[in-house]
C-alpha cells in the first residue's frame, strides 16, 4: 500500500484516538486494572430523594454504555496503530486482501474488506 496513504491514515487514527480519549476523561478515569483501560466515574450520592438517586443510577448506566462503546473504537484504532507499525495494516483479517481504500478513508480502522463486512 502507498506510504503516503498509511501516513495519512495514521494520522487520522492518532487524531480520533486523541478526541476520544478526551471524551472518555471527561467521565472517566483512566485504570489498568479494568479489561477496557478505563472506569467511570461513580456519581456521589449525596442523600437525596429517591427518585433523583434512580435518576442518577440511570445516568451512570448510561456512562457506562458510552464507556464501552467509546473503549471498543479505542481498542480498533490502537490495533490499527499496532498493525501499520508491524507493517499489516489494510489487509483483511477475514480474506487475507487488501481493503479497498475508499473503506480505509472513511472508516481508517476498518479490520476486514467491503465483501467480508
Ligand atoms: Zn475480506
Amino acid at each position: 500500500m502507498d506510504k503516503k496513504l498509511i501516513e495519512e491514515l495514521k494520522l487520522k487514527l492518532l487524531e480520533e484516538k486523541k478526541d476520544l480519549e478526551k471524551i472518555l476523561k471527561g467521565f472517566a478515569k483512566k485504570d489498568p486494572h479494568t479489561p477496557g483501560g478505563w472506569r467511570a466515574n461513580v456519581p456521589k450520592y449525596d442523600g437525596g430523594h429517591m427518585e433523583e438517586e434512580s435518576d442518577e443510577v440511570e445516568h451512570y448506566q448510561n456512562l457506562l454504555s458510552q464507556e464501552a462503546s467509546l473503549e471498543n473504537r479505542l481498542k480498533e484504532i490502537e490495533e490499527a496503530l499496532d498493525k501499520i507499525q508491524t507493517g499489516k495494516y489494510g489487509i483483511c483479517e477475514n480474506c487475507g486482501k487488501e481493503i479497498e481504500i475508499g473503506r480505509l478513508k472513511t472508516y481508517p480502522a476498518a479490520k476486514t474488506c467491503l465483501r467480508c463486512k
